[in-house]
């Protein structure tokens, strides 16, 4: 069935599904049948928006539409069993070298431009090569997950992950594509001085961990209202369609959050709390990996590699299954609308505990 054939009967916008009060979510049936649960990705999902078969037909994978070829290229491959026992805990360290390594990339080579050819680069160059090292550490960062959860598998494992619905496959990907592009630009409007020798801060844990909790402050404050104000719950309800996302989907929403998510946030605490461009680019990919690890749904506990260990005695750090629970379960009404920790969520009262997660349940 194409697209078109399909949306004679399927609707293409969420907000015409279910009650236009959109107090409960639309009519969901979270156990696929048993012959779906080998497919890592649902055939016959919750509601029929969210159904997702074009990765099986070549036409709409192949290298002739790209934007389906970037899609499927960077979706899982192989099958995620469903996993019982205990969580397994993944060590900081590695997850500082996998982010550290690629974000320090592009500064190493703007460094020895500068300092060995004299080189430096203006905005539009800055613009070119930041923004190719951001698609570039997402792409990998989706990989690396795909990688654990097939070692780990899935939260709330015995359920098939939500695909890139056939309707919004597009979209989906324009949307990733707006998150890797504005926001490297963004950057270099704000902070970006092409004199300015690259250089890491000895003071850039401190930066990370405050620049990313103010940030969360204001996406607090822009989440739930997006959840308690009717009229900008209209605007959150498509990110909300998935119930069981993976990384891909952190950019399945509608245009109004894309903007809000990619550029506003990032410019409110910014003017807060202002830093160089070199900071603030590690500090954007901190960011990235943990958004898209709270889109993962990978049974690791992938606590925030920054802000975790600080906020832990306080059990105010971010885990992978904080915004996973936040889908699986939050519709209109929800909590742990934090991205980044949870020091808002516990301060305001909106936290959810942790079920696979729960502390008694990590090996640690
Ligand atoms: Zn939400
Ligand atoms: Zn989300």
């Amino acid at each position: 069935m194409d697209t078109k054939s399909m949306s004679a009967v399927l609707p293409l916008d969420p907000l015409e599904i279910g009650s236009e009060s959109s107090k409960d979510p639309p009519a969901v049936k979270l156990s696929p049948v048993a012959s779906e649960r080998s497919e890592p990705f649902s055939v016959n999902h919750t509601a029929p928006f969210m159904r997702s078969t074009w990765h099986k037909d070549p036409t709409k994978t192949s290298i002739s539409n790209p934007l389906g070829w970037v899609a499927y290229r960077t979706m899982l491959k192989g099958e995620a069993r469903p996993r019982e026992g205990k969580v397994a805990v993944h060590p900081l360290w590695t997850q500082h070298v996998f982010i550290l390594s690629r974000a320090i990339a592009p500064i190493a080579i703007q460094y020895i431009s500068m300092k060995y050819f004299h080189l430096s680069w203006p905005i539009w160059m800055a613009v070119i090569v930041y923004s190719i090292a951001y698609i570039a550490i997402l792409a990998m960062t989706v990989v690396r997950l795909n990688a654990l959860t097939l070692k780990h598998g899935f939260l709330d494992g015995h359920v098939p992950r939500d695909g890139i619905p056939d309707v919004r496959l597009k979209s989906t990907v324009i949307g990733l594509l707006f998150f890797v592009t504005v926001r490297p630009l963004m950057y270099c409007l704000v902070a970006y001085d092409r004199f300015e020798m690259p250089y890491i801060t000895p003071w850039l844990p401190v930066h990370v961990f405050l620049f990313t909790t103010i940030l969360d402050f204001w996406f607090y404050i822009y989440h739930r209202a997006m959840h308690e104000v009717d009229f900008l719950w209209r605007f959150h309800k498509t990110h909300h369609m998935a119930k069981h996302p993976i990384p891909l989907l952190a950019a399945f929403s509608d245009h109004v959050q894309e903007l809000m998510d990619s550029f506003v946030i990032h410019m409110f605490a910014y003017f807060v709390y202002p830093l160089d461009f070199f900071t603030l680019w590690i500090c954007a990919i901190y960011i990235e990996y943990v958004e898209l690890c709270g889109h993962s749904g990978v049974r690791l506990f992938c606590n925030h590699p920054v802000s975790g260990p600080i906020l832990r005695p306080f059990d105010m750090d971010l885990s992978v299954e904080d915004h996973d629970l936040h889908h699986r379960h939050g519709w209109r009404k929800s909590f742990n609308y934090g991205k980044q920790t949870r020091v808002w969520d516990k301060l305001f009262g909106t936290t959810r505990a942790r079920v696979e997660m729960a502390e008694e349940n990590l090996d640690r």
